[in-house]
């Protein structure tokens, strides 16, 4: 563990560059499109967008840069939401054909100002998506939408390859991390109904290092094995700014190993991403196939 405000020497990666970052960069201007990667300015984009001989990922973020909600980690604007744009879906889908890419994360902000929280307009990219190629796979990383059961329904009906939905963190910190519209309960939840209602891989992830005790994050484990989820990940949370929550610690390297022989040995998940600089879609593409293929 490494308390205090100074980044340890394993946090550090390098810049992306090379040609396909150009190339995939300047497909999504012209399509006027964002991705999480860019705008969390994420340390795997060289990884991930290349995709290592695999199938590279990178992740769409659907519905607009305003989110409804105000997390306390993330770094997304909150308010003034603009109405939807009905040619993203379209727009998404000419972008991966382009693009080439074979696995596609679609994330999006929260929308709880529209009556179904977007959900229609998620589902819709995911089949302009699978319409032009049914070969892409594609991971979904949704809202709780609220709790609101046929809002996920409609998701599980777009028949995307793996429904993500992040718990961030264990029970009792739900706040002061996540809004105080999200909480463990209702996450679960939808986890729950998609594990029940298809036959679709599930997946959540935590930041580590907002002040969780080990015992909670196995409980956390547990509670997750008991809905259903097939996939997790640990990352460690990074502050995007001085006025957000504070990095309790910063989790050695060891001990994101530890968490993922847990989780793959004792919980049997299918698989485990953790290490510091792992986020929800690290190497999505590369990790689901190769489990599929174990
Ligand atoms: Fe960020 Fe998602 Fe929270 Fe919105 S709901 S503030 S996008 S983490
Ligand atoms: Fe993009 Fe996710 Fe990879 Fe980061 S980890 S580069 S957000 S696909």
């Amino acid at each position: 563990m490494q308390r205090g405000r100074r980044k340890p020497d394993w946090l550090k990666s390098r810049p992306p560059s090379g040609s396909r970052f150009t190339e995939i960069k300047s497909t999504l201007r012209d399509h006027d499109l964002h991705t999480v990667c860019e705008e969390a300015n994420c340390p795997n984009m060289g990884e991930c967008w290349s995709g290592n001989d695999g199938p590279g990922t990178a992740t769409f973020m659907l519905m607009g840069d305003r989110c409804s909600r105000g997390c306390n980690f993330c770094d997304v604007e909150t308010g003034g939401m603009e109405p939807l744009d009905p040619d993203e879906p379209a727009n998404v889908a000419d972008a991966v054909a382009e693009i080439g890419l074979d696995y596609v994360v679609l994330t999006s902000v929260d929308r709880d100002d529209l009556a179904d929280g977007g959900s229609a307009h998620f589902a819709e990219t995911i089949r302009a998506i699978k319409r032009r190629d049914p070969e892409v796979l594609v991971e979904t990383l949704i809202p709780d939408f609220g709790g609101d059961p046929e809002a996920v329904r409609r998701i599980i009906d777009a028949e995307p390859d793996v429904i993500a939905h992040n718990v961030e963190t264990v029970e009792r910190l739900q706040w002061p991390v996540r809004d105080r519209r999200a909480n463990y309960e209702q996450s679960l939840s939808v986890l729950d109904q998609v594990d029940r209602e298809s036959d679709i891989h599930t997946k959540t992830s935590l930041m580590l290092g907002v002040g969780e005790y080990d015992h909670e994050v196995y409980r956390t484990l547990g509670d997750l094995r008991e809905v259903g989820v097939d996939v997790v990940t640990f990352g460690q949370y990074l502050q995007p700014s001085r006025s957000h929550l504070d990095v309790f610690e910063y989790v050695h390297p060891d001990v994101f190993e530890t968490w993922r022989r847990v989780a793959e040995e004792e919980f049997e998940f299918l698989y485990c991403a953790s290490g510091a600089i792992v986020r929800s879609s690290y190497k999505a593409g590369e990790l689901f196939v190769e489990a599929l293929l174990r």
